[in-house]
């Protein structure tokens, strides 16, 4: 028996109704569960698994969240930092829909953007938007360019 298949069938068929991340890069998955909100002190059913052995990563963990599906905002912030992942929605322990991420040319409310003079970071009812540019995103407002540590700035 292959072990790689063997275990990657344990990770996600143990899920009766939820979403199963996979193949996100080795390490980040704890970034992936902030990016959605979760903590300690939240009530989902979340199991994490790290540096599991993949033959198309190397290493990649794996997050299980039982009875929540994505939202495509959702979505969106996990293709940021993982741009490899690919999003499971289980019902009734069966994959119903398997998709890659993909990011968007534009990201509206996902970012903050790192100018606190933007007119986004005032009082002002304006949700931040960035273009994407390859690996640079920049503020549609003030220009500002975030090349690096995109997590850190992930609303
Ligand atoms: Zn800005």
């Amino acid at each position: 028996m292959n072990s790689d298949k063997y275990q990657e069938g344990l990770l996600i068929s143990a899920i009766q109704n939820g979403t199963v991340i996979d193949h996100i890069t080795g390490g980040e998955a704890l970034i992936v569960l902030r990016i959605l909100g979760i903590t300690g002190s939240t009530n989902e059913c979340v199991s994490v698994a790290t540096n599991v052995v993949s033959s198309a990563l190397g290493r990649k963990d794996v997050v299980k969240i039982e009875n929540r599906e994505l939202k495509d905002e959702e979505v969106d912030r996990i293709a940021l930092i993982a741009p490899k992942a690919t999003i499971n929605i289980i019902r009734e322990r069966r994959v119903v829909e398997k998709k890659g991420v993909d990011i968007p040319d534009t990201l509206i409310g996902v970012l903050r953007c790192p100018n606190p003079c933007c007119i986004t970071n005032t009082n002002e009812p304006v949700s931040s938007r960035f273009s994407v540019q390859g690996k640079r995103l920049i503020c549609d407002y003030c220009d500002t360019v975030i090349g690096s540590d995109i997590s850190s700035h992930i609303i």
